[in-house]
């Protein structure tokens, strides 16, 4: 489902982590940017926001937790000077729930040069570096796995005294999914794991003002900037005052892009990996509709990212697209806690049906997910309180039948309705009048018929990156797996 989760509710749909952004800019209004760039961002994490700003001296922070217009004033931002700068917005899942102290950037003390790092995505073996530094004596703040690689990365820088040879120790010894940069006091970094899961992106400000890097190129299209490549698997790239370079960190490992950003994570005017994500979405309802056809009067699809494969399925299939559903785009964006009455309301806080389109008719409803399926049981019932006929529920992505590790949300295999239930048992829970997914060859084809390796593990259990056999034992239904 696309909707986020109030607070306090258990999300029925997967949660992105996070967003990272940088600039290294001379002479421009880096914290500014930066801001811009967030909000621009602000669909992958509404828990907390920070900017670090490196003036060529020393490196300063402000976070805190909200959205980044909460965060963020003239005031702030004006007191945040400085070249290089990086953001984050944070939706914790490693961590543990929203702190101050696990907001990000994370600042990390080399002698007596600070550095700030924002992360994106989740490390999976971060527990022995962990106690390992703390037997060295450094002080956690967090839980956060963002944290333990901003120390790692600090006391290697340390000992070599290169922040490039301590961010390769930290590519080297912790393992999973991250997209980060790094502000020190006069250079911008940027990294990515070998496997390229999280997706994270170069640009460059006209006339040769400066560089940006973004987790999205919706992120560079607010600053104006030139969307220039992405950072490769395996690389560290480094903005300065002498230009960007670039090199390899660690050894590529088979190309694994997590594909349910193309599904709901990014923004439909995003570009990953040369694809548009609003037309890879319109390509999965036009797939779905072959692979899915339904007689009905209406294609309807549910706010955000389920409308642009309505229209493909639509188009596809010749029945009429029509608003139906109506999103209240600012009740999941706030920390006011709903009352328990106002909760059992359930859908009904975040989308509202259009009685005068959709009384008498028979449905096809378009949704990129479902996770547990609770959220899309109250939407089928909504819809027939406003007079459907019938409801035939189509999901643009397979089954989410396993957890996923990199920084999505869904850590147990107990949460997903489709690890308990086949097919007909998820329609009968539901309540629709007829289900269907699309298949994972039909999900890939709509993305990229030639993509180097996408991450599916969610939908078929194998795991680019080894899961340890602790996390394994937890998460898993079958404790043996
Ligand atoms: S497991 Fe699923 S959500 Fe997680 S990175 Fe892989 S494709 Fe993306």
């Amino acid at each position: 489902m696309s909707l986020e989760a109030l607070p306090g509710e258990c999300p029925d749909h997967p949660q992105e982590e996070c967003a990272v952004f940088g600039v290294f800019a001379l002479g421009e209004d880096v914290a500014r940017m930066t801001c811009y760039g967030l909000q621009a961002l602000q669909h992958r994490g509404q828990e907390s926001a920070g900017i670090a700003v490196g003036d060529g001296e020393t490196v300063t922070v402000a976070k805190e937790l909200g959205l980044v217009t909460q965060v963020f004033d003239e005031a702030s931002l004006a007191a945040l000077d400085g070249f290089v700068a990086v953001g984050h917005n944070r939706y914790s899942t490693s961590g543990g729930a929203a702190s101050w102290e696990a907001a990000q950037p994370h600042i990390s003390a080399i002698d007596t040069t600070l550095i700030a790092l924002a992360h994106n995505g989740t490390l999976i073996n971060t527990d022995e570096a962990r106690e390992r530094l703390s037997r060295q004596g450094l002080h956690f703040r967090s839980m956060s796995d963002s944290e333990v690689a901003a120390k790692t990365i600090g006391i290697a820088t340390q000992r070599t005294h290169h922040l490039r040879e301590g961010i390769r120790r930290m590519m080297e010894t912790l393992e999973g999914a991250y997209a980060m940069v790094i502000a020190s006091p006069d250079s911008l970094y940027a990294f990515r794991d070998p496997c390229g899961i999280r997706p994270l992106c170069i640009g460059r400000l006209p006339e040769g003002r400066g560089w940006v890097v973004s987790s999205e190129t919706c992120g560079l299209d607010i600053v104006g900037a030139e969307y220039v490549r992405d950072v490769e698997p395996g690389e560290i790239v480094r903005f300065n005052e002498e230009g960007m370079s670039a090199e390899e960190g660690v050894t590529p490992r088979g190309r694994a892009a997590c594909i349910f950003e193309y599904v709901y994570f990014a923004r439909p005017d995003s570009v990953i990996d040369g694809q548009s994500v609003y037309q890879a979405r319109r390509e999965m309802g036009r797939v779905l509709a072959r692979e899915a056809p339904a007689k009905a009067d209406l294609v309807l699809g549910v706010p955000d990212s389920g409308v642009p494969s309505a229209m493909g399925y639509s188009l596809e299939s010749g029945i009429p697209y029509a608003d139906g559903i109506v999103k209240n785009r600012y009740v999941g964006r706030t920390f006011i806690q709903p009352t328990q009455a106002m909760r059992q309301l359930g859908i009904r806080l975040k989308l509202n049906p259009l009685p005068s389109v959709i009384a008498g008719a028979r449905l096809v409803v378009v949704d990129d997910s479902i996770v547990r399926g609770n959220t899309s049981k109250q939407l089928v019932s909504m819809l027939r309180d406003a007079g459907a006929t019938e409801v035939h529920l189509r999901i643009v992505s397979p089954e989410v039948r396993w957890p996923c590790f990199y920084g999505i949300d869904t850590d147990t295999q107990e949460q997903l309705i489709a690890a308990r239930m086949d097919l007909e048992g998820i329609r009968r829970f539901i309540g629709a009048d007829s289900l269907a997914f699309i298949s994972l060859p039909g999900l890939r084809s709509s993305v990229c018929a030639d993509h180097p390796g996408f991450c599916e593990a969610c939908f078929s259990g194998e795991y680019p990156i080894e899961i340890p056999v602790p996390i394994r034992k937890k998460s898993f239904l079958s404790k043996t797996a």
